[in-house]
């Protein structure tokens, strides 16, 4: 099989690095652009970016000229991890030049026409694609988005719930780890032996994301899912998995195995489909009393896989949980590949 020519956008950055990463071995994407900003623009690759991932930068990428991120670049779709300031309009300009956008980036999340895809969750959203590019007029371009990182596992463990038992109302309260907030990030001196609790904008991005995956595609549109969600966010003093206390009301009564059973068994299109990057399970449910810990469990389904556990009814809503994935993998490039896979074998990438 032929592979696919991609483009990373913020490809200097802490996702564009596991962009990198994650596409050095796979096997229908090949990296053949990288845009940053100013700063890197005309270097090589490897004298604009320090390296710091564990392992060395792959040797494909090294010699690579860093462009600026806009169109034309040489490659058949894109992948955004531009800050979200910027990458509205970029996004835009490489939509109507003829690229599809896959991007991790907030700008377009909520756009009513924009997918905002988990495609073990809301595989049916595409369907506002066609909308979309009649909308703008766009030809082989489009934009699809995949959700912010602690939008994701909680969207998830949600999603099996939502579906058996309806919830109506979800309390989450995230302890978030640094890599979420970039490269350098949070200063040191604010973060070791603290938790900040503000992350500028993030709670109400996981109110409002939550709903529209949870939502239903009508006719061009998402109807949100009629659920109230109320989310506090905090920065922790961890590297890497972002987890969340999550409280629940449920439509239904329901016991603790049936909440437990729904989660354990929940598999979807993608593993159906045995894409590349699908964790064989979506959902890992841990019995231990003590888990999911980010240092143990973000890497679950490499990096893939959501673990949740102390699931127990609650002496305020219906039940309790812990949700746990890892923000850079499965909250934001690795994300972007599964969306990417999907819309290969959903046929929106054939004929690039
Ligand atoms: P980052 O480490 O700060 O990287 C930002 C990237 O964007 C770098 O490649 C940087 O290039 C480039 N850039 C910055 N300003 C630019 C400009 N004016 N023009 C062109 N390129 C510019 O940030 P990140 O954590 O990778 O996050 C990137 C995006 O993904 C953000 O929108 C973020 O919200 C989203 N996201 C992040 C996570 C996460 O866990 N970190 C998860 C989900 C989504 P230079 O190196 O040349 O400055």
């Amino acid at each position: 099989m032929s592979h696919l020519q991609v483009g990373i956008l913020g490809a200097t950055g802490v996702v564009g690095q596991r962009f990198i990463q994650l596409l050095e071995e796979h096997p229908q994407f090949e990296i053949s652009a990288l845009a940053a900003s100013d700063r890197s623009q005309g270097k090589k690759y490897a004298d604009a970016c320090t390296w710091r991932l564990p392992g060395e930068m792959p040797a494909r990428v090294k010699d690579l000229i860093v462009q600026p991120p806009a169109p034309p670049l040489d490659c058949a779709l894109v992948f955004s991890s531009l800050p979200g300031d910027i990458a509205g309009e970029a996004e835009d300009s490489f939509a109507r030049a003829g690229y599809p956008v896959i991007t991790n980036s907030s700008s377009h999340r909520m756009d009513p026409d924009v997918p905002l895809l988990i495609p073990e969750v809301n595989h049916d959203h595409l369907a506002l694609i066609e909308t979309q590019k009649a909308q703008h007029g766009y030809k082989s371009g489009f934009i699809v988005t995949n959700p912010n990182c602690s939008t994701v596992m909680i969207a998830m463990a949600l999603a099996p719930l939502h579906a058996r038992f309806g919830i109506t109302q979800c309390v989450a309260t995230t302890m978030q780890a640094i890599s979420g907030a970039g490269y350098p990030g949070v200063a040191s001196l604010d973060i070791t032996d603290n938790v900040v609790p503000f992350i500028s904008g993030e709670e109400e991005k996981v109110e409002a994301e939550t709903v529209k995956i949870l939502g239903q595609a009508v006719t061009g549109a998402i109807k949100p899912a009629p659920m109230q969600v109320s989310a506090q966010c905090n920065r922790v003093n961890v590297v890497d998995g972002h987890m969340a206390a999550l409280r629940v009301k449920l439509g239904k009564r329901a016991t603790t195995e049936e909440l437990h059973d729904a989660l354990a068994s929940f598999t979807s299109l993608p593993q159906e489909l045995r894409l590349y990057s699908a964790p064989a399970q979506p959902i890992i449910v841990r019995p231990e009393r003590d888990r999911p810990q980010p240092r143990l469990d973000r890497d679950a389904g490499n990096g893939m896989s959501v673990t949740v556990g102390r699931i127990a009814p609650d002496t305020v809503l219906d039940y309790r949980l812990i949700a746990l994935s890892h923000n850079t993998i499965r909250g934001a490039a690795g994300a972007a590949l599964l969306n990417a896979e999907l819309l290969v074998t959903q046929g929106y990438l054939t004929g690039l």
